[in-house]
């Protein structure tokens, strides 16, 4: 899965949900988060982020974050 971690916040570039093909990210007041479970690992939302907020959870300090954007997904 990728993950979308605080660069986001403030950001609300959007650039990434609409290249999402499985409409898997969600929209809170200040940033946006990606259901983990509904992420295909496509990539294509990584480049089109202009804040570098978009990781994949390879990256080191990735867990949390796929916590937090689990958590954030189910409720927004
Ligand atoms: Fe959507 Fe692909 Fe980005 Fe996952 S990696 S959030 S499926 S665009």
């Amino acid at each position: 899965t990728y993950i979308v971690n605080d660069n986001c916040i403030a950001c609300k570039y959007t650039d990434c949900v609409e290249v999402c093909p499985v409409d898997c990210f969600y929209e809170g007041e200040n940033m946006l988060v990606i259901h983990p479970d509904e992420c295909i690992d496509c990539g294509v939302c990584e480049p089109e982020c202009p804040a570098d907020a978009i990781l994949p959870d390879t990256e080191p300090d990735a867990e949390k974050w796929v916590e937090f954007n689990r958590k954030y997904s189910e409720i927004w």
